[in-house]
């Protein structure tokens, strides 16, 4: 039986990655027999534009009823300004993570050894770094009722958000972390801030009742402010992270620059039956949208991972990761990876590249 595929390019630089990883994925599915169908959606500010919401009834549907997600990014400063929040890209967004319940989003910061130069930390900071950070992504503040910007009496203006987490949802994505860390290197932190917010303090509450449950491993807390510190300072302490919403937010992408480039991170965002959506963890990039610069490595990757967790195709999985590592080894950069005596290459050629590996 085929396997569906949903592919949503989405906005900015997101159809020009997209194009490579669906390159590649057909590349794997023709030499691997994996039977994959692919079917694309419309998802964001392209949504908008096309059919008035960032997340059509359509797209939503095909989501439902499909094996694996691949999206591209979503997101633009022409949509930015739209008063309603609600048609905004990034609700169409937050939109199908929250309707799919893809609570669990698992972000592995990886430094190639072929790109330890192109981190901005030294080298023996960095090199051999192997983390995963599990982030939880359907609760916490970005989500918490009530929220809004409202006028008090005074007529001054205010803005506030609730930060709410439920006993049930700490312990979903607890049990993913420690699951992961079992797989990994038995080591698992928690980042909270149990010293000044409530909703943490039973995060941390139930992150050590779920640890007599797991005995392999071993658990240890940080305040999210030292998190982000020894994060830049020592980064091989860490094996797994697990935070909350925000707190993740903010420290996979500052996981992502000790590995040189945001455009090399893949993410998976998995359902409690590992059903996914898989992402790279880079915006659409409206910077560099449509000059064919954009590292396509990430979604490359990012279709990997779809292959290996959702879609049981570790073989195929395996030799999308070894074909990246030889494009690196033969000295091929996009710019955002470049660096002195390498060969720069436009994100098309990245891709036909990794395919060139492939076979
Ligand atoms: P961004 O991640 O799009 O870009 C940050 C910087 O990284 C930019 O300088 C960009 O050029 C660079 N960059 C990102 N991906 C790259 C790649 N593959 N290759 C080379 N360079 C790359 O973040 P931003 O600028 O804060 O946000 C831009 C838009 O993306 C906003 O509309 C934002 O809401 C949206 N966004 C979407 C997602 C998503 O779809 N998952 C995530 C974050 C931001």
């Amino acid at each position: 039986m085929s396997k569906n595929i949903l592919v949503l390019p989405g906005d900015g630089i997101g159809p020009e990655i997209i194009a490579e990883a669906v390159k590649v994925l057909n590349c794997v599915n023709a030499r691997f027999n994996l039977d994959l169908a692919l079917e694309e959606g419309l998802l964001g500010g392209a949504a908008y534009e096309a059919e008035g919401s960032p997340l059509p009834d359509s797209t939503f549907e095909k989501a439902r009823a499909c094996d694996a997600i691949l999206l591209g990014a979503v997101g633009g400063p022409q949509w930015d300004k739209l008063e309603n929040r609600d048609l905004r890209p990034e609700a169409g967004l937050l939109g199908i993570r929250s309707r799919l319940e893809l609570f669990g989003n698992l972000r592995p910061a990886i430094l190639y050894p072929q790109l330890a130069d192109a981190s901005t930390l030294k080298p023996e900071v960095v090199s051999g770094l192997d983390i995963l950070i599990v982030r939880e992504l359907t609760g916490g503040i970005y989500f918490g009722e009530p929220r809004g910007v409202r006028t008090l009496e005074n007529g001054e203006r205010q803005g506030y958000n609730t930060y709410v987490y439920s006993e049930s949802e700490i312990r979903r994505i607890g049990r993913v972390a420690f699951e992961s860390a079992q797989k990994r290197g038995g080591k698992l932190c928690s980042v909270d801030k149990a010293n000044v917010l409530e909703v943490t303090v039973l995060w941390r509450e139930i992150m050590e009742d779920l640890a007599s449950e797991y005995p392999d491993v071993e658990l240890s807390h940080m305040y999210v402010d030292n998190a982000a510190m020894q994060l830049v300072r020592a980064p091989k302490q860490f094996d797994v992270l697990v935070t909350g919403n925000m707190f993740g937010d903010i420290l996979s992408d500052a996981a992502a620059m000790l590995t040189g480039s945001i455009g090399m991170l893949p993410s998976a965002s998995l359902d409690k039956n590992n059903k996914g959506m898989y992402e790279p963890c880079h915006g659409s990039a409206p910077d560099i949208a449509g000059q064919g610069i954009a590292n396509p490595l990430a979604t490359i990757l990012s279709a990997s991972m779809m292959l290996r967790y959702s879609l049981n195709e570790g073989e195929a999985a395996d030799a999308i990761e070894a074909a990246v590592s030889a494009v690196l080894d033969q000295g091929l950069r996009t710019a955002d990876i470049f660096s002195e005596g390498m060969t720069r290459v436009s994100t098309s050629e990245m891709g036909d590249a990794v395919i060139n590996a492939l076979q």
